[in-house]
């Protein structure tokens, strides 16, 4: 009985894997204390970087998983650029929450190429910039089962609404809503061939980061963008 249960744990703990290593990087958008009690599990080793020597240097080594939480409309430093983008060309993870989906406004790359999608912060290609709209109850529904979606069914969050982004046609889109001020999608994989790449577009503040639904997403996102 001692040796199956032993047996037992040394199978969960293979299951578990080592913990994720995840680089925060925030900067440039204030925001509440409440957003670090998402990354307080053990299965990962988290890291806070915030601008403006977040992308300084070389962080592939230092990291499974990026998280943004930054709003840097614009990046033009090229080494700056050449740090994230090695970091995503080496098939790392990248989860982009909320408000960083307006990050690097002039850059197709990123908005095309990794994250699938833009907060336009003023018209762009012969679309209106974005707008946004506070505390609104939202009803979010599950449209497509995957490991970021895992343990989730269709749950009620109060947070900000974002309408008119741009999205690429080519995002799978994971989870929608019908709260006529925000556009239908509200997280997606992002358009990457070799990063595992997720937008989370919810979490402003305390009311969301206290959401147990909210603090599955994120947890989830980030493993699955781990490859675990
Ligand atoms: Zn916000």
């Amino acid at each position: 009985m001692i040796r199956f249960l032993a047996g037992l744990l040394l199978a969960a703990a293979a299951f578990a894997g080592p913990p994720v290593r995840v680089l925060i990087v925030t900067g440039g958008h204030e925001h509440s204390l409440s957003f670090y009690s998402l990354f307080d599990d053990p299965s990962m080793i988290v890291a806070v970087n915030p601008h403006p020597i977040a992308f300084t240097t070389d962080f592939r080594d230092r990291a499974d998983v990026l998280v943004l939480y930054d709003l840097i409309p614009n990046m033009p430093e090229e080494e700056k650029r050449n740090h994230l983008r090695a970091f995503v060309e080496s098939g790392k993870g990248v989860v982009v929450l909320h408000h960083a989906i307006i990050d690097h406004q002039s850059w197709p790359w990123w908005y095309e190429d990794v994250v699938g999608g833009r907060y336009l912060l003023d018209s762009a290609g012969g679309m209106p910039a974005s707008k946004a709209g506070h505390e609104e109850r939202m009803l979010v529904t599950v449209a497509k089962k995957h490991p970021v979606t895992e343990g989730l069914a269709d749950f009620a969050i109060e947070d900000e609404t974002y309408k008119g982004m741009w999205i690429s046609p080519k995002v799978q889109v994971l989870l929608t809503t019908d709260n006529p001020n925000n556009d239908a999608p509200v997280v997606w994989l992002g358009t990457h061939p070799k990063a595992r790449v997720v937008y989370i577009q919810l979490g402003h503040g305390s009311l969301a980061h206290h959401n147990p639904n909210y603090q599955r997403l994120v947890r989830n996102a980030i493993l699955w963008a781990a490859g675990n």
